[in-house]
C-alpha cells in the first residue's frame, strides 16, 4: 500500500502544540492513509497552500469516521474546536451574525485534521475585506459521460475569453471531475457586481455554443453538456482550496497546474498526496500573487449583464 509520506505527523502536531488524538487512525482505508499522514502532507504543502487559504471564511467537510462514511459540511464554529481553528464573525444574508472558521498557519491545518477535516473549502474573499472577493472561480462541471478532454477544451476556451477582455487565469484540477479556472483580483468590486460579471461570462459561452455548454443549474439542461458553474462567485459560496485533499475515493488533491500541462492531463483527480507534495517547488501558478487586475468598467462593459 502506498504510504504518502515518511514524516511523523504526530511529531509535527506536538511541535505546534496541537493535540492530535489517535494519529495512526486510518482515514482513507483503501490507501491506508492516517491522520498522521495527512498532517505530514499539510506540513509539506503549507508554504504554498497558506497564501491561498489564509484569512478566509471556511466551510469544512468533516468525516469523523473516515472518508465515504457520513461526511458533512461544517460552516459555523459551534464551539469545542481547537483554538488553532480560529473564528471570524460574518453577517449572513438574513442579517444574523455567525462565527466562521479561518486559519492562517500550519497549526490551523493540523487542528482541522484533528477534527477530521478531509476538505478545506473557502470563500473568495478574506476576512479583512469580506465584501470584496480577491478571486473568481469558474467551476467547470461536466455531465456524466463527458470525457475529460471536454473539460480541458472548456477551460481553455474560458481562459481565452477572459484573456481577450484582459484577465489572466490559472487552472486548478479539482481532485474530482472538473477544472476550476481561477481569476485573481484586486479586491475592489463587491459580490453583486462580481457575480453578475461571472454570470454574464458563463452565459456568453453557453449562448455561443449551446451544444457544449450550459450556464443553467437545472439537470435537464446539463444533459451531455458542461455546466459552467458561475455560482461559486456569490457571497457565502465556497470553492475547494488549492492543495486541499478531497474526501473522494483515492484521496485525490486539488492541485494548481499550468495551462501548458493541462493539455496532457488525463483526469482532474490524478494527484495523490505524494504527487501533490512533490510539486511544491514547481510553482505552477508562477506570478499568481503578483497579478494586478480588477473588474474595471472597461472589462464589465465587454460582458452582457456584467
Ligand atoms: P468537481 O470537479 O467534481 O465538480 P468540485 O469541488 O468542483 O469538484 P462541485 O460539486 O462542483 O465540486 O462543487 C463546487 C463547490 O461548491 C465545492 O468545492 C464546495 O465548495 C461547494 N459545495 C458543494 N456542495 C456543497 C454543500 N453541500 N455545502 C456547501 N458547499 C458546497
Ligand atoms: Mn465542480
Ligand atoms: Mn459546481
Amino acid at each position: 500500500k502506498a504510504q504518502p509520506l515518511e514524516d511523523d505527523g504526530a511529531a509535527v502536531a506536538e511541535r505546534l502544540g496541537v493535540r492530535l488524538t489517535s494519529p495512526d487512525r486510518v482515514v482513507y482505508p483503501r490507501q491506508g492513509i492516517t491522520k498522521s499522514n495527512l498532517v505530514a502532507y499539510y506540513e509539506a504543502v503549507a508554504e504554498v497552500m497558506l497564501p491561498h487559504i489564509s484569512d478566509r471564511p471556511l466551510s469544512l467537510v468533516r468525516c469523523p469516521q473516515g472518508r465515504a462514511k457520513a461526511c458533512f459540511f461544517q460552516k459555523h464554529d459551534t464551539g469545542g474546536f481547537p483554538e488553532q481553528l480560529k473564528s471570524v464573525p460574518v453577517t449572513e444574508k438574513d442579517g444574523e451574525t455567525q462565527e466562521y472558521f479561518y486559519i492562517d498557519d500550519l497549526a490551523g491545518l493540523v487542528a482541522g485534521t484533528q477534527m477530521n477535516v478531509l476538505e478545506w473549502h473557502m470563500w473568495g474573499s478574506r476576512r479583512a475585506n469580506v465584501e470584496k472577493p480577491d478571486r473568481l472561480v469558474f467551476d467547470l462541471d461536466p455531465d456524466e459521460g463527458l470525457d475529460f478532454k471536454a473539460v480541458v477544451s472548456a477551460a481553455e476556451d474560458m481562459r481565452d475569453r477572459l484573456k481577450d477582455i484582459g484577465l489572466e487565469t490559472f487552472p486548478l484540477v479539482s481532485g474530482g471531475k472538473g477544472i476550476h479556472v481561477i481569476v485573481p483580483l484586486r479586491p475592489l468590486a463587491e459580490w453583486p457586481a462580481v457575480k453578475a460579471f461571472c454570470k454574464g461570462m458563463a452565459q456568453l459561452l453557453a449562448t455561443e455554443e449551446p451544444d457544449r455548454f450550459t450556464a443553467n443549474l437545472s439537470k435537464a439542461r446539463r444533459k451531455g453538456r458542461l455546466f459552467i458553474d458561475y455560482l461559486r462567485n456569490e457571497r457565502g459560496s465556497t470553492a475547494i482550496s488549492p492543495w486541499s485533499v478531497r474526501s473522494r475515493e483515492g484521496a485525490p488533491v486539488a492541485v494548481p497546474v499550468t495551462w501548458d500541462e493541462v493539455k496532457s492531463l488525463k483526469s482532474a483527480n490524478g494527484f495523490s498526496l505524494d504527487a501533490a507534495a512533490a510539486r511544491v517547488g514547481d510553482d505552477a501558478w508562477s506570478g499568481y500573487f503578483e497579478v494586478r487586475q480588477s473588474l474595471t468598467k472597461a472589462i464589465l462593459g465587454k460582458v452582457p449583464g456584467g
